[in-house]
């Protein structure tokens, strides 16, 4: 029942450990790495299907580390962090965290939000291309362009355009896209939405407009032309 590998960065003995045990015990493969450097070499040399990251290394942190990562691949990263401020940091920059986890943590709660990323991340192709305003969604190639470029998205600003896109002039509510893009099993709060839409609105520039409804959540605007 080999599911995979499944990178740990994580310099806590005990931590990665427990993180080993219990993602071992449902098939996946565990690597562990205690620093940043050693880390983004194992996801070189052993291509993972997911890394699990810890912010706190004793070399580069882990918001650099995933920096490093996404610079060539959207491969899904769960961070853990330790403390608030940690979280601000994971959310406010342009990294594309799939999913964190605050520490301590359940190990089950873990083995949940990994399932949960990877069934989100590793879905059916499929051939399925959406306008977004004058941009592009391309969910076969997973990629979005824009005047025939193409922009980088993390994964969760991708799937989060494609469900606005699907529901292009509907007004949804944070509820609803926290539901369908983050999965009914995400604990996070509303401002997750906020941030994401800010980076997606950057990305997009005047090809597609997303406006906020107010006391509710956003509507993408369709084309006009
Ligand atoms: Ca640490």
């Amino acid at each position: 029942m080999d599911k995979g590998t499944v990178l740990v960065v994580e310099d806590e003995p005990n931590i990665a450990d427990l993180v080993d045990l219990y993602l071992s015990r449902e098939g996946f493969r565990v690597l562990k790495k205690a620093t940043g450097e050693d880390g983004l070499a194992a996801i070189r040399d052993q291509r993972p299907r997911l890394v699990v990251l810890d912010v706190g290394l004793p070399d580069i942190d882990g918001l650099e580390v995933c920096r490093r990562i996404r610079a060539t691949s959207a491969l899904p990263v769960i961070f853990l962090t330790a403390r608030a401020d940690e979280i601000d940091r994971v959310l406010g920059l342009e990294l594309g965290a799939d999913d964190y986890l605050t520490k301590p943590f359940a190990p089950a709660e873990l083995v949940a939000r990994v399932k949960a990323v990877l069934r989100r991340t590793d879905g059916p192709q499929t051939a399925e291309i959406l306008q977004a305003g004058h941009a592009v969604v391309d969910v076969g190639r997973r990629e979005i362009r824009v005047e025939d470029a193409a922009v980088d998205f993390t994964t969760k600003e991708f799937d989060l355009l494609r469900f606005l896109a699907e529901r292009a002039g509907l007004a949804m509510s944070r509820q609803q896209i926290l539901d369908h893009v983050w999965g009914h099993d995400w604990y996070g709060d509303e401002r997750t939405v906020d941030v994401h839409i800010a980076q997606v609105r950057k990305k997009l520039g005047a090809s597609c407009t997303i406006a906020t409804v107010r006391g509710l959540g956003y509507r993408l605007e369709p084309a006009s032309r």
